[in-house]
């Protein structure tokens, strides 16, 4: 691996972490995907389990910007002020450089939700991305621009639409301007912290939540036991081995399904899928094994990567 200091171009390079906030369905994944490209999209579908979390990291010659986002702090159902401003300080936004609060053009927010007291106490640039405007006529985008003149006073607003690549460019130079001076924190051509191993499991998830019903994606666990490219007659390909864990037999025989036909169905689709990703030929196998009640033996969730 080449050291990422090497690879900087720039002595004026600029890096930092930008915090994305907003309600689900805005378009948080839709702008890394106009970033990052499509391999990103993935993402979308990773439901919201960790607190703080990369969403994307974009780099070009002259800066690097870590997305993160901090799912539910919008929104809770009973919060208190006092306890939306702690989290908010100590939890999500220590380590952020710009805020950027992420709405989807029309959408409304009470002037008291106490993320605006809570923004207030920071000291770090806070930009409103109004997205979607593609949905909006001019004159439509004008009163809801002022709408907003009332809730709180942005250090500066940006309309854009991610899913149209109209106004992404100008809302990175925005960024970059308030981004301090500093070197890389990832490689240049990496786009995520996650490994493709985490990637290749999380299609087969999805593939699987996809294709059986309720009952069947809760209970299962993927691991990826090997992702190692190799050799073959028409060229290198890339061979991924996953464990699909079920914690009772029967569960086993639903995913197997008759004659082998629901495994085969939930392994070419991931396979296809996983092509698209990482653009190149795949061999994938899958196998299911039975752990019996896995969601309660501390020593397998460990193993699985939970705490
Ligand atoms: P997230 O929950 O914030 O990550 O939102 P997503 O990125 O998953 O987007 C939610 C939905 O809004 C998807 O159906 C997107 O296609 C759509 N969307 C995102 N950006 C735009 C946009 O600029 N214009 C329009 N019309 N739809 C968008
Ligand atoms: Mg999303």
């Amino acid at each position: 691996m080449t050291d990422p200091i090497e690879q900087q171009p720039s002595p004026e390079f600029r890096s930092g972490y930008v915090n994305i906030i907003g309600r689900p369905n805005v378009g948080k994944s839709t702008l890394m995907n106009a970033l990052l490209g499509e391999r990103m999209s993935i993402i979308t579908h990773k439901p919201q389990t960790t607190r703080h979390r990369i969403l994307g990291i974009y780099s070009d010659d002259t800066m690097q910007i870590i997305f993160s986002d901090t799912p539910g702090i919008i929104d809770q159902p009973n919060y208190r002020m006092q306890e939306v401003m702690n989290r908010f300080a100590h939890e999500s936004f220590e380590d952020a450089d710009i805020l950027l609060f992420m709405v989807a053009a029309g959408e409304r927010y009470q002037q008291e939700n106490p993320i605006f007291k809570a923004m207030n106490t920071l000291d770090i640039p806070v930009f409103l991305i109004i997205n979607k405007i593609d949905l909006f006529d001019q004159s439509g985008l004008e009163d809801y621009m002022r709408s907003w003149n009332e809730i709180y006073e942005f250090d500066a607003v940006y309309p854009i639409s991610a899913l149209h690549d109209s106004g992404v460019k100008g809302l990175l130079q925005a960024i970059r301007e308030k981004l301090p001076e500093g070197p890389a924190y990832f490689p240049l051509d990496q786009l995520s912290d996650k490994t493709e191993r985490f990637f290749a499991s999380e299609i087969i998830r999805e593939e699987i939540l996809l294709q059986y019903s309720q009952e069947i994606p809760y209970s299962c666990e993927v691991v990826v036991e090997r992702f190692k490219e190799e050799e073959s007659k028409k060229g290198p390909i890339l061979h991924i081995y996953a464990v699909i864990y079920v914690a009772r037999k029967t569960q086993k025989s639903i995913l197997i399904g008759k004659g082998g036909k629901s495994i085969k169905a939930l392994g070419k689709a991931a396979r296809e899928k996983m092509e698209t990703f990482f653009q190149q030929k795949i061999f994938l196998e899958l196998h299911v094994k039975v752990k019996e009640n896995w969601r309660d033996d501390e020593r397998t969730l460990k193993h699985f990567g939970y705490q």
